[in-house]
């Protein structure tokens, strides 16, 4: 995957290299040691991720608003679910749910082979599409729908990551999980654990990683 120069460039100018190399640097600081996740976080734009008027904090370590209620994640959860996926080795088919401003989907695309990704509210879908083929990333699928029930037709798939907090892990998420896979989701109602789940055969082995705070799965897919 390359990002256009162009593109890249230009973004420089509304935020200081300085001000990316921090970003990067403060996540070095909080843990993420993964290289390919870092290099890809470095090389994404992220001020394209988010509306105009928001691009001077793109490189903040914070979530943003992307309309519909919804948020960009930040940063390092971003890093760190990214690290954890990749903790058993590489990954050829990955699928996401809640794609959102595609951020995520971006840096997934550039550390994994091919991305399925399912997003229930379609304006962000489009946004996000537009987004990512602008900034040149080929290997990512999308479809419009409620990601609680996964994509069935691609699965099974080598990890999931869900961008989006159900009460408890989804029964077909679990099923689309290839053994041996890894499903990467923030669980739990007021109090959420990022949860890292791990195939093996029919037995999930579950392990909390850290409080987090993430907007609800919601059920059903919308058109506007
Ligand atoms: N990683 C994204 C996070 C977006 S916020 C980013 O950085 O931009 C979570 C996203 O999950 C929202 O876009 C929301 O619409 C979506 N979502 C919530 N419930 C969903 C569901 N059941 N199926 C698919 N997407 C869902």
């Amino acid at each position: 995957m390359v990002v256009r120069e162009g593109m890249d460039r230009q973004g420089i100018g509304m935020t200081s290299q300085r001000t990316r190399e921090r970003l990067l640097e403060r996540l070095f600081e909080e843990g993420v040691r993964n290289l390919r996740v870092l290099e890809a976080m470095r090389r994404t734009p992220r001020h394209l991720f988010v509306d105009e008027a928001l691009a001077h904090r793109a490189y903040e370590d914070t979530a943003l608003p992307i309309g519909h209620n919804q948020t960009i994640s930040q940063p390092y959860i971003v890093a760190r679910m990214t690290e954890l996926l990749l903790g058993g080795g590489p990954l050829d088919k990955v699928m996401e749910v809640g794609t959102g401003s595609g951020y995520q989907t971006a840096i997934l695309a550039q550390v994994v082979e091919r991305v399925f990704s399912v997003e229930r509210i379609h304006p962000l879908q489009e946004r996000a599409k537009a987004v990512l083929k602008d900034i040149n990333i080929r290997n990512v699928v999308f479809r419009h729908a409620d990601g609680n029930w996964g994509w069935p037709q691609y699965g099974p798939y080598d990890a999931i990551l869900v961008a989006a907090a159900p009460a408890e892990v989804p029964k077909e998420l679990l099923n689309q999980l290839a053994d041996g896979g890894r499903l990467v989701i923030p669980v739990g109602d007021k109090e959420q654990f990022l949860t890292l789940v791990i195939r093996e055969g029919d037995n999930f082995i579950h392990q909390q990683v850290e409080p987090v705070r993430f907007v609800p799965l919601l059920a059903g897919a919308i058109r506007s």
